[in-house]
């Protein structure tokens, strides 16, 4: 049995202000008996502030990105280790945004990078895939994503995979409030569930958590997640907001 993982990516939102009223509203909200896996993912500049409120709660932390290497000569940028430094369990990789927009252009094969050097420092990565609308309505969804998880997984063994997440968001639903309909995701679950079984084995395709993501908000959070292969959300619009990041949360 898959225990439910529900994210929230802040993206560039917020200030520290209200990144800690949020924060400390999740806290006092979250049931400490939940059966609900809760991470949130502020901006770099909010991690340390958020960890420390995050300090004796069941909410865990996780970054939106980071830079593969070691410290050195990467001006801007975080590593891995940094994160852990500063709290993180997750970090967010392969996002959509990071991938699409020009001035960002993240390839699968940097993305792989960043991969290993999350999982080599002991992160936990939330590795997104999905295609875009044309793609969608080219007949690629399959071909797309697939290619997208062979890459970015690339030379990623049996043993590492186990602390991965894939989170399917398809691009055409996020931050758009058009949401993919149930039987769609759960579709392309079960294609990336199958995938999972041929690339690594059984045991990593039955145990891997995919969240989906994309304009989930509690009205439709319950439909979602009650698919046999979606075990999760990753949040975006809907995570700035105590109460509708915990109205998914109580779906899950
Ligand atoms: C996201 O940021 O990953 C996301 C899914 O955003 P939204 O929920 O706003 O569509």
């Amino acid at each position: 049995m898959r225990r439910a993982f529900i994210a929230g990516n802040w993206k560039m939102n917020l200030t520290q202000s209200t990144a800690t009223e949020l924060t400390n509203g999740l806290v006092a909200k979250l049931d400490d008996n939940t059966s609900v896996d809760v991470a949130i993912c502020p901006s770099f500049g909010f991690l340390s502030g958020v960890a420390a409120e995050l300090a004796s709660s069941h909410i865990s932390l996780g970054a939106q990105n980071l830079y593969p290497a070691e410290a050195g000569a990467y001006t801007g940028e975080l590593n891995a280790e940094m994160l852990l430094d500063l709290g993180c369990e997750y970090v967010i990789l392969g996002h959509s945004e990071r991938r699409h927009l020009p001035d960002i252009a993240e390839s699968n094969g940097f993305i792989n990078l960043k991969m290993k050097s999350a999982i080599a420092a002991g992160l936990k990565p939330i590795l997104c895939v999905g295609e875009l609308l044309d793609e969608r309505e080219a007949g690629q969804t399959t071909a797309v994503v697939e290619e997208q998880l062979a890459n970015s997984l690339a030379d990623i063994t049996t043993e590492q995979v186990d602390v991965v997440t894939i989170a399917y968001e398809p691009v055409w639903a996020i931050g758009t409030g058009k949401v993919a309909t149930p039987d769609q995701a759960e579709a392309a679950h079960a294609n990336i569930r199958e995938w999972l079984r041929i690339r690594f084995n059984d045991l990593v395709a039955d145990t891997t958590r995919i969240q989906y993501g994309g304009s989930v908000k509690p009205e439709n959070a319950r439909e979602l997640l009650s698919q046999p292969n979606i075990d999760g959300a990753l949040v975006g619009g809907a995570a700035l907001s105590v109460d509708s990041f915990m109205g998914i949360i109580e779906n899950a």
